[in-house]
């Protein structure tokens, strides 16, 4: 459920959004607020200028949690985005510890302002294989030899 005090941040990563436009970037801004709605970070979208798929903000602020923020703070933080975040920064998210994510524009509102935002094309993967061989640094990293001493 979204709340009067989640449209004002949500408003808030919406002008970002709108910043990103007028600094020539792709139009995606987004925002981490703690529990009391105190914004922590902001970041738009700078795919273009800085020549990198992955500068998403929601990845980028995605990326500032966990690297920052303690678990149980990480837990306690909402993003704030102007769209629904992608595939790629969802998985970023689920590894991030944020607690909670409030978005404007659905990806398929999105798509409907924008065709280009959805065509995306699949790509093939083959696999599994050579089970044996890819297991053996797993194996190593997460059971190593008994006495080893190492924590797993
Ligand atoms: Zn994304």
């Amino acid at each position: 459920m979204i709340t009067p005090a989640d449209e004002i941040l949500l408003r808030r990563a919406i002008a970002v959004a709108a910043h990103a436009v007028a600094v020539g970037d792709a139009p995606y801004g987004s925002l981490l607020a703690d529990s009391d709605g105190t914004v922590l970070v902001e970041a738009h979208n700078t795919v273009r200028r800085d020549n990198d798929i992955a500068a998403h903000p929601e990845l980028k602020l995605a990326r500032w949690a966990a690297r920052e923020l303690d678990p149980d703070t990480a837990s306690r933080t909402t993003m704030y985005t102007s769209c629904q975040p992608c595939t790629m920064c969802a998985g970023g998210l689920v590894r991030s510890g944020i607690g909670r994510v409030v978005y404007a524009l659905a990806t398929e509102q999105l798509v409907e302002l924008n065709p280009q935002s959805g065509d995306w094309p699949a790509v093939a993967h083959d696999g599994p294989a050579l089970f044996d061989e890819a297991s053996e640094p797993v194996l190593a990293y997460y059971r190593p030899a008994a006495g080893s001493g190492a924590d797993g």
